[in-house]
């Protein structure tokens, strides 16, 4: 149950109702919010007089269904755009899979810059399947990041990978991106709810619809309004493509969630060839944002080579886009 609580309602009031009904207490639109179990079906009769509404929940999806708001949050990130609510924008993140090195990040942000993308997308900290294989540059990777937003004024998403370093992430990105094979990572995920900085949180590629948006739940109820959902693919019995890109899911988070949503074909099909067909369905379904990686030289790539874009693809595909946004009523920011 979600009790919103009477304006008049003190901080220190609501915490103290809070403890009473083992709820999580967080501020929200003005008001003291109080999130019990969805369990609860019936308020107790002695929190009537300082609630102002409250909601009952069918199950544990709660602030992030539309059963409680009906509106799509409306997210602003630091540069100025915004996405979810009635913005009308569906925002493309572009990037390479990983920052390579300054050189390479540079070419990237500039890419973005010609082609009016808001968002530069690189892992520093990458959750590689091998021990063996290039793990990412670290903290040398997020300060490159930062370098390009304060040079090229690009919002800047980077994702962490435990929790042993996201103050680093917090510091230097705009979105904080929770990988898929992190959806579960409760230091993470916990850390995330106590700030604002907006969070992509991936879908784990085994796990239900359910199960994700529950995860999205631990951050909203630590506080921090701000999360983006992102489906990037499943693990199906399927074996020619790297992942199987869910998009009846992604109908399903549009139609239940009041949160923005955005896709990822790239890590979905795992190969270039598909990705600007794949982009283009993903956004004639006028979902929020796409992420897209694109790299200066995908041949060479240290992480997904297989599956990123090379610049003349990434400028073709951004240029399609218009049309297809356009004709399901939306503007690529
Ligand atoms: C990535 O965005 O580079 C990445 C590792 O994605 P995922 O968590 O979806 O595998
Ligand atoms: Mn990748």
């Amino acid at each position: 149950m979600i009790i919103e609580l009477k304006s008049s309602v003190s901080e220190a009031r609501a915490q103290e109702l809070a403890q009473q009904a083992k709820a999580f207490c967080i501020h929200y639109d003005g008001r003291w919010t109080l999130i019990t179990s969805s369990s609860l079906k019936a308020l107790d009769p002695s929190f009537e007089s300082e609630t102002e509404r409250f909601t009952v929940l069918a199950d544990d999806i709660q602030l992030a269904s539309r059963v409680w708001k009906k509106e799509t949050r409306t997210i602003t990130l630091p540069n100025g755009i915004a996405l979810g609510g009635s913005t009308g924008n569906t925002i493309l993140i572009g990037g390479p899979c990983s920052v390579e090195s300054e050189e390479q990040i540079e070419q990237s942000a500039q890419l973005m810059v010609e082609l009016g993308v808001s968002t530069l997308r690189a892992g520093a900290y990458k959750p590689r399947t091998s021990p063996y294989t290039f793990q990412g540059m670290g903290l040398d990777g997020l300060k490159l990041l930062a370098k390009m937003r304060e040079k090229y004024g690009l919002n800047v998403i980077t994702e962490v990978r435990d929790a042993t370093h996201i103050e680093e992430i917090i510091e230097h990105s705009d979105i904080i991106q929770i990988g898929a094979k992190s959806m579960y990572d409760h230091g993470i995920l916990k850390r995330c709810g106590k700030t604002q900085k907006p969070v992509l949180l991936k879908r784990g590629f085994g796990t239900t619809l359910q199960e994700f948006v529950q995860c999205a739940e631990f951050i909203l109820s630590g506080g921090n309004p701000n999360v983006i959902l992102c489906e990037r693919g499943l693990r199906t019995f399927e074996t020619k493509t790297r992942f199987t890109l869910d998009l009846c899911g992604a109908a399903w988070m549009k139609e239940y969630t009041n949160l923005p949503i955005i896709l990822d074909p790239s890590h979905a099909i795992g190969y270039a060839y598909g990705v600007p067909d794949l982009a283009r369905a993903c956004c004639a379904m006028g979902v929020d944002g796409l992420l897209i990686e694109v790299h200066p030289n995908p041949k060479v790539a240290k992480s997904d080579a297989s599956q990123q874009l090379n610049h003349d693809e990434f400028r073709a595909l951004a240029g399609s886009l218009k049309a297809v946004a356009q004709a399901v009523g939306k503007r690529i920011a």
